[in-house]
């Protein structure tokens, strides 16, 4: 199977690109980010606990982030070609239990996609996302909050990803078709 997680600031192309991956590679899409939303919509207990989180710009507890992972793992179609993490590890923590999870069920990570784009353009983009789809955490208050969690929280993954050699680093900066053709050829190259 064919493990991926989708790693990079929020902004960076997350969304835009799974849908591609998920389009050539057959996989299944998990972001935790869209799980979180649905629930917020449906007005659910969980949907009321994350928009607490997600509206400040901080990240949902380990705890309840895992706990939700492994739900979304369980519901997997069993002919699966493997699935692609978007949003999911932020943490050191949520790292190591997904290599536990996906070891659990005899599966490893294939490889961590990077997107790297400057700081200015992240804002760019997220401000452009909340104007053109009302996306509730696209407001400049939020994104600043987020990127600021981002780089405390979650950047120190790309050193842990390093070390394990499985961080590919890809530009994300560019027309969106040419940044999936290095995704692409990066994540052939891993498959050989
Ligand atoms: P995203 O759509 O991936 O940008 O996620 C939107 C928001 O959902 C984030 O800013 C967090 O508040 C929350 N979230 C999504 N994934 C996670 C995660 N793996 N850990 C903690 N919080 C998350």
């Amino acid at each position: 199977m064919l493990n991926l997680v989708l790693f990079g600031a929020p902004g960076s192309g997350k969304g835009t690109q799974s849908e591609k991956i998920i389009d050539k590679y057959g996989l299944h899409h998990i972001s935790t980010g869209e799980v979180l939303r649905k629930q917020i919509k449906e007005g659910t207990e969980l949907g009321k606990i994350a928009d607490s989180y997600i509206s400040k710009g901080h990240l949902i507890p380990d705890d309840l982030m895992i706990d939700i992972l492994r739900q979304e793992l369980k519901s997997l179609p069993k002919e699966s070609k493997g699935v692609i993490f978007d949003g999911f590890p932020r943490t050191i923590p949520q790292a190591v239990e997904l290599e536990k999870l996906l070891s659990e069920n005899g599966e490893s990570l294939t490889g961590v996609v990077g997107l790297e784009v400057p700081e200015e353009e992240l804002v760019a983009r997220m401000l452009k996302r909340g104007a053109e789809t009302g996306r509730a955490d696209d407001n400049m208050e939020t994104i600043l909050n987020r990127l600021k969690v981002y780089h405390n929280q979650t950047e120190p993954l790309k050193e842990h990803y390093q070390g394990k050699g499985s961080y590919i680093q890809i530009d994300g900066l560019g027309h969106v078709d040419n940044i999936f053709s290095s995704i692409a050829k990066a994540i052939d190259e891993k498959k050989k």
